[in-house]
């Protein structure tokens, strides 16, 4: 019988350790010793696996991270990296050489590497909106091998339908990567939806707390195989101190990640009916456009919203220096609520018109709910509302 996901989270990975640690050590090496050359050369010729080097991720803390990572979303193996985007990277080398398409809105970074450095090394590469999916065959058509899309998206919460792209992309030989960011694995598993890999910028829920930087790709043996050489001379491997640091969040990732949809839950309810607010955009409300589409493929619905402010830009700005418990910053996924006015952090090297192609206005302020009381949250927003009059 497979273990539950909170046992998972806890258990998973971890080393038996010769002195009775209940979890995996933090082997702070970056090499190893042997006990003479034949020894060596069945680690480097792969007889055997063991311990090497750290950059190449065989290090025992990266491995039980990397084993607990895959057990979370189910797969068959799991890589760590230095940073999502570290992440990203690897993939697109090792998978996307002969074009990539990135359909629906996605984390800047993202779009910046894509569009502007994949693209200037000669990479296909095409943006589609969630609307122009209807494109989509015709590019898999000429030639791009990889689909890669966020579900919810960064900051509309637009939800695309997982198992339906992924057919798509199946069907001309490409491949689907989701990045499972803002859902975790606690709210979707995409590759139980037919994608054929997930990305977590772990710096956010997996992490949680605000206090490292790292990434996470999980897949099958077979599909990460060619991109674990791109990450050993990328050079993008986690750092063992970090990897221990990540597993120690993941033994919590469940309890949070549950307190934060039933607060975000809370919060977007209370937002829906406050005067000030022009629109919620959060998948568990009932009148929100991809509520049905949200619940069929994720579990919970996630703690990230977006407000739309009444009285647009400058008032969206005031409410959001006014918040005195929700902290001005543009990173998501910690125990501390964060606010953000996109169209001034995330999306501010944007166009106007292009920010209003996304659905993003100048009034929409991006919440990330933390782990406070609700009605905290809640007393502060009402009270930076009600200032911003
Ligand atoms: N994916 C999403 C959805 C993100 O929000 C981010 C960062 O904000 C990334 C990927 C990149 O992650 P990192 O900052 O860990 O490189």
């Amino acid at each position: 019988m497979t273990d539950g996901l909170s046992t998972r989270a806890v258990h998973a990975g971890e080393i038996a350790d010769p002195h009775g640690a209940p979890h995996t050590p933090v082997y702070s090496t970056t090499t190893f010793r042997f006990a003479c050359t034949a020894d060596i050369l069945d680690v480097i010729e792969g007889r055997k696996s063991g311990s090497l080097y750290t950059r190449y991720g065989l290090n025992p803390t990266i491995q039980a991270l990397e084993t607990k990572l895959a057990a979370l979303e189910a797969a068959e193996a799991a890589w760590a990296f230095c940073s999502g985007m570290a992440a990203e990277a690897a993939l697109f080398f090792a998978h996307g050489s002969k074009g990539i398409v990135c359909v629906g809105d996605a984390y800047g970074g993202t779009l910046e590497l894509l569009d502007s450095q994949l693209r200037g090394l000669g990479i296909p590469v095409h943006l589609l909106l969630g609307k122009e999916l209807d494109r989509l065959e015709q590019h898999l058509a000429h030639g791009a091998r990889l689909v890669f899309l966020e579900t919810p998206t960064n900051p509309a919460l637009e939800i695309l339908d997982i198992a339906a792209i992924a057919s798509r992309a199946h069907r001309h030989g490409a491949l689907l990567c989701v990045d499972n960011t803002f859902a975790s694995p606690v709210n979707q598993n995409p590759l139980a939806l037919g994608a054929d890999f997930v990305v977590h910028s772990a710096t956010k829920y997996l992490g949680g707390h605000s206090d490292l930087t790292a990434g996470a790709l999980m897949g099958s043996k077979e599909l990460l195989t060619p991109i674990w050489n791109w990450r050993k001379n990328l050079g993008s491997t986690i750092a063992p101190e970090t990897a221990a640091q990540l597993a120690r969040s993941l033994r919590t990732l469940v309890v949070r990640v549950e307190r934060q949809n039933h607060s975000a839950q809370t919060v977007a309810e209370a937002m829906a009916r406050h005067p000030r607010v022009q629109r919620v955009l959060y998948p568990g409300l009932a009148n929100f456009p991809g509520h049905a589409l949200a619940k069929a493929q994720m579990r919970g619905f996630g703690g990230m919203l977006s407000i739309e402010v009444k009285g647009g830009g400058a008032a969206a700005t005031q409410v959001a220096d006014g918040l005195k418990l929700f902290a001005l910053a543009p990173s998501l996924g910690g125990a501390e609520s964060l606010v953000t006015q996109p169209c001034t952090t995330t999306h501010h090297g944007l166009p106007p018109e292009e920010r209003a192609r996304r659905g993003i206005s100048d009034g929409m302020l991006r919440l990330s709910i933390g782990l406070e009381d609700p009605a905290d949250l809640l007393a502060d927003l009402e009270r930076a509302l009600g200032e911003a009059g």
